[in-house]
């Protein structure tokens, strides 16, 4: 099965995603945790050239390069790793290219439609958890953090338009994308996450 994991920064995904590979790993699943983007070696390279705040660069550039850092993605971890029966855990997939680089830059989502079928053609996760927190919670906790990277130093209208993409697109395919209501204490938020993997666990 392949699970993702979105929300604003500062929603709380990447320490629920250590809980969440334990939790599979204890139900007997084979996992593989990864991230976009990244994942691999020129991903996590991209990656770091993506979040450089002393680089500036269209929004359509940035597209390109999510997308390249996805492909290289599917070939060398999801793709092999799914043929093997394997469960994969990635901390973001296309869904945040809808919501940053549509919502939050302002792009045409019809060339994300075009660049996602391109790129993955049908695949699409089995399950999507959506971490939700208002817009100025996450900035808070992104600005306790410490250094900001060049999507965190964003304004808060940002922040508000990605939040708002995110929302639409897990109303628009609520099948595949279960909203985690986030802005409450991490028992709640783990309790509501357990009940949603229950139902994949089980199937
Ligand atoms: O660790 P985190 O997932 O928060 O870092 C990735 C960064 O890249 C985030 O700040 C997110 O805003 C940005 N991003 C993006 N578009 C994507 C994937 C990530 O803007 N498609």
């Amino acid at each position: 099965k392949f699970i993702t994991l979105e929300g604003i920064d500062g929603a709380g995904k990447s320490t629920q995603l250590a809980w969440i590979a334990e939790l599979l790993q204890r139900a007997g699943k084979r996992v593989v945790v990864s991230r976009e983007p990244g994942g691999t070696a020129l991903g996590e390279q991209l990656r770091a050239l993506l979040l450089d705040k002393s680089i500036t660069m269209h929004a359509e550039t940035e597209t390109l390069l999510m997308f390249a850092a996805r492909r290289e993605h599917l070939d060398k971890v999801i793709l092999p790793a799914l043929a093997q029966d394997q469960w994969v855990l990635s901390d973001r997939f296309t869904d945040a290219s809808f919501a940053y680089q549509s919502g939050g830059r302002g792009l045409n989502s019809a060339k994300l439609d075009i660049l996602e079928q391109w790129v993955q053609g049908t695949l699409q996760p089995d399950l999507t958890l959506y971490f939700d927190v208002p817009a100025d919670v996450g900035q808070q906790r992104v600005s306790r953090g410490g250094v900001v990277d060049r999507f965190e130093q964003e304004q808060a209208d940002f922040f508000l338009r990605v939040r708002a993409a995110y929302l639409d697109r897990a109303q628009r395919f609520s099948d595949r994308i279960k909203i985690i209501d986030s802005n409450r204490s991490l028992p709640e938020v783990k309790a509501a996450v357990e009940q949603v993997l229950q139902s994949l666990l089980h199937h």
